[in-house]
């Protein structure tokens, strides 16, 4: 995908995965030139190796569980819009616990959702057991979360990128930024293989890589890649209501804490597969790994038993830009100018909406325009 080029853009996005292209399409919808330069191939490294949930469950701090919510209802939205393009199914997800110490973290969690407005039943085992048959004994107790959904992250990235287009968004593939120009403490120009492209504005969203992009401008950033992986098995049919996901894994993600055992479930009917997620390990291969695998699969024939007549289809992995603080989005220090958008862990696609109007809130609306040199296309 590459679109026609502009060489003095108001706004120039690092890296084309679900955050970049989301903060594009929103600076692009508010009126400002944006260019998005991509490294290699847009959404093709974290995002497309996710299991694309909308989830609230998974939220700890109230910003995260307001933007998610919000997702949901927007996702479904353009879904609508999309006929169906983005395969959004606002299936629900079941949070699992396998001991009593685990049982009553989920019920705070549980009575905190409840107090921001989220729709949320605890479950005991005897209804666990009857509703989700594919669970097993060692699953003590468990919240309900009917609104939570999930959809074709691939999906959702192309119709944010067509959409940013349709907007006037320039994007290039196969083009990393290599350097970005300061001049007097603020940004100046970015730097690509083909040559300088003059902007006032860079938002750093190069995922993984988003440390690297900031020493450019001198600025440190603590952004590290926490592999997920994920076993896909054949089904021609669903075996749950909806996903099921671990306590467990929720604290690992909110800690960064290793967690050897854990598992999720979500099933893609477009592809009749289950995928079986596990493992938050800090890493720096995205490749799927036996003992990953394996991990998953004997957590797997713990918790979640009736799924062990499926042969395996596939398996994968990806890097997740993991900062123990959670998100970093906004002005970071360094020179006027410079943004950064990236650090989602395992809530990208979710929180991706609400990144790409808070970068533009921060950018077009709250601060006077001058003060950036911004022109942009409705000036
Ligand atoms: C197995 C797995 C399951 C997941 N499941 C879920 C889920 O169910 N729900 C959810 O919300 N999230 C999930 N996630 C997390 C989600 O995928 C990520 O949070 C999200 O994709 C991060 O998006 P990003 O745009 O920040 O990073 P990326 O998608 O990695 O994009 C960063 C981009 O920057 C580019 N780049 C790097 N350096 C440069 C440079 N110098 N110049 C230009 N471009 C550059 C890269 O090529 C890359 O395309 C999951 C992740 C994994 C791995």
């Amino acid at each position: 995908m590459t679109h026609t080029s502009s060489s003095s853009p108001d706004v120039v996005v690092a890296g084309g995965g679900v955050i970049g292209v989301s903060v594009a399409y929103h600076l692009a919808e508010a009126g400002l030139a944006v260019t998005l330069l991509e490294a290699s191939r847009i959404g093709g490294l974290a995002t497309s190796a996710s299991s694309g949930g909308i989830l609230v469950s998974t939220k700890t701090r109230p910003s995260s569980i307001e933007a998610a919510t919000r997702a949901q209802r927007r996702l479904a939205e353009l879904d609508r819009e999309l006929h169906g393009a983005l395969e959004y199914d606002p299936c629900g997800c079941l949070v699992i616990a396998t001991s009593e110490a685990e049982l009553g973290i989920l019920q705070g969690r549980v009575s905190a959702h409840r107090l921001l407005g989220v729709a949320v039943a605890l479950i005991g085992q005897d209804e666990v057991r009857h509703g989700w048959p594919i669970v097993g004994p060692s699953v003590v107790g468990a919240a309900h979360y009917p609104n939570d959904g999930q959809l074709d992250a691939i999906a959702l990235v192309k119709a944010l990128a067509s959409r940013a287009a349709a907007f006037g968004a320039v994007y290039h593939e196969d083009s990393p930024v290599i350097g970005i120009n300061v001049r007097k403490g603020r940004i100046d120009g970015v730097v690509t293989l083909h040559g300088t492209l003059r902007t006032g504005v860079v938002v750093d969203a190069a995922g993984i890589a988003a440390a690297d992009v900031a020493r450019m401008v001198g600025v440190s950033l603590d952004v590290r890649a926490q592999r997920g992986q994920v076993l896909a098995l054949r089904s021609p049919k669903a075996l749950s209501p909806g996903r099921i996901t671990e306590i467990r894994s929720i604290i690992g993600k909110d800690s960064g804490e290793t967690i050897d055992r854990q598992v999720s479930y979500a099933y893609r009917p477009a592809r009749a597969e289950v995928w079986l997620g596990g493992a938050n390990e800090i890493a720096e291969i995205a490749d799927s790994t036996t003992d990953g695998i394996s991990a998953i699969r004997s957590r797997a024939a713990e918790v979640l038993p009736g799924l062990a007549h499926l042969e395996q289809a596939r398996a994968w992995a990806g890097l997740r830009p993991f900062s123990p603080g959670g998100p970093i989005v906004g002005w970071v220090g360094g020179p006027t100018g410079f943004l950064v958008a990236t650090a989602h862990g395992g809530d990208g696609i979710a929180l991706a909406l609400d990144t790409g109007e808070q970068i533009t809130r921060l950018i077009h609306a709250d601060r006077p325009r001058a003060q950036w040199g911004l022109g942009g296309q409705n000036a």
